[in-house]
């Protein structure tokens, strides 16, 4: 344990030359197509339709935006690391995932209090988590497509990390990723004043499963 600890007190110092080299790059990549897609976000928001709708093509759109991230990013399809702590929504984009996959999502009482951070740990993993892969991924939420880490490895996802966040222990290192940008602006703006929810209470495990 205290070897995994030390390799996340030096992954510091390689971060600080690393993260402004790669957002460097990912960002000349993105340029050019930034207008265009900066221009499809304002239509999805200007057009009427239904906020269910305009949350599914938001998603789309931050998973575009994000592959320009392609090889810097150290999330990967089949990579979990992240899929045991808080992942939350609102209720527009719980409804259009499970309008998607068939499976009604919850309701969420005015008096549900959503969890902290710290309420998560290892035994906790989302509901769509299945043989440690997103079981659902053509419809993950907009939180799961926009977290982006330009880490190397999942090294700083994992709970050791966080147990270090826990203890106020300054070895402590946060995962550096893409600032959220427009995306999350226009996602909240449509999701307005929904409830916001952890995954788990909108699709709770059970029996059903995924
Ligand atoms: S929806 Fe999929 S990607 Fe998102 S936390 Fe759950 S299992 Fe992971």
């Amino acid at each position: 344990m205290e070897d995994i600890f030390a390799r996340i007190d030096a992954r510091k110092a390689a971060l600080e030359e690393r993260v402004p080299a790669v957002t460097r790059q990912i960002d000349q990549a993105f340029a050019p197509s930034e207008p265009a897609l900066m221009a499809k976000l304002q239509r999805v928001l200007a057009e009427s339709g239904s906020r269910r709708n305009k949350i599914i093509r938001i998603q789309a759109l931050v998973s575009e935006v994000r592959s320009y991230a392609g090889e810097h990013a150290a999330c990967k399809q089949g990579c979990s690391a992240c899929c045991k702590q808080r992942v939350m929504m609102s209720q527009t984009e719980a409804d259009a995932i499970g309008h998607a996959i068939g499976r009604p999502a919850v309701q969420l009482r005015p008096d549900y209090v959503p969890p902290r951070i710290h309420d998560f740990g290892r035994d906790t993993p989302c509901t769509f988590l299945v043989d440690d892969a997103c079981s659902i991924y053509e419809h993950r939420p907009f939180v799961c497509r926009n977290y982006i880490s330009l880490d190397v490895d999942p090294l700083l996802c994992g709970f050791e990390n966080w147990d270090l966040n826990k203890a106020g222990d300054k070895r402590f290192t946060p995962v550096p990723h893409l600032d959220p940008g427009p995306l999350l602006t226009a996602y909240q703006k449509v999701a307005g004043q929904d409830r916001i929810g952890d995954i788990r209470a909108f699709f709770p495990p059970g029996p059903k499963g995924a």
